[in-house]
């Protein structure tokens, strides 16, 4: 894992939000105000803008060279928060930049899983990206403990993630913009909820393809 690794997952999340971009601005409408997807695809526009910085460096600084181009660009609540979980990965990212192990990749999860709990003051339930991030964080964990191969994590993840996402369509929303919609948020799937669960699928797709 190096930073060609990582833009080339960046390059797999940019493709598949950017397929899906009209359902999740309709989610964003629906209970938000409809500018995730534009704040996500600038965010992504950038980074593929400084592909060569992000390319030359090693894992953690181009995770952190990223999150500071994400704070600067996508905005609304969730660039800071996105950025948290890209810096919070970078912290605790394996030091050899070789080591692409099951075990390190899923504390470096759950740490920048973490980082956005801490920033956006939330866990699950609250009908978040968080109801996305943490169940798949819970179950990387699991898998490491379990000893599971990278090929299992990379096909269980998306599963999970999958699932989640679509658990957050009954629930009420109480973080966020589409709070202030109380009862009537219920019925509709969490944009952010969405995304994150777009660019989870899309990143483990890329990195089982690679490995290929
Ligand atoms: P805004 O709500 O400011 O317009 P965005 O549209 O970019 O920001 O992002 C909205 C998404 O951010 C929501 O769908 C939700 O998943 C996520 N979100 C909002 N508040 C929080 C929070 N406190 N913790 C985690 N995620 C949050
Ligand atoms: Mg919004």
């Amino acid at each position: 894992m190096n930073g060609k690794t990582v833009m080339t997952c960046i390059d797999a999340a940019h493709a598949s939000l950017k397929e899906h971009a009209d359902e999740i601005a309709s989610l964003d409408q629906a209970i938000g105000d409809g500018d995730h997807i534009i704040n996500l695809l600038r965010g992504m526009d950038a980074l593929v803008a400084m592909r060569a910085q992000i390319e030359a460096e090693a894992f953690a600084p181009a995770l952190k060279l990223a999150a500071t181009k994400v704070l600067s660009t996508v905005g609304g609540s969730s660039g800071p928060l996105f950025f948290s979980m890209l810096t919070g990965m970078a912290k605790a990212a394996p030091p050899d930049a070789d080591d692409d192990g099951v075990p390190g990749f899923a504390r470096a999860f759950a740490a920048g899983v973490d980082a956005v709990g801490q920033r956006g003051k939330t866990g699950t339930g609250s009908k978040t990206m968080m109801d996305v991030l943490i169940p798949v964080a819970q179950r990387f964990s699991a898998l490491a403990e379990a000893g599971a191969s990278r090929d299992d994590v990379l096909a269980e993840l998306p599963r999970v993630a999958e699932e989640a996402m679509l658990a957050t369509r009954d629930m009420l929303a109480t973080k966020g913009r589409a709070s202030f919609l109380g009862e009537r948020s219920r019925g509709h799937i969490d944009p952010g909820a969405r995304s994150s669960q777009l660019m989870i699928a899309a990143v483990c797709a890329c990195l089982a393809h690679d490995a290929a």
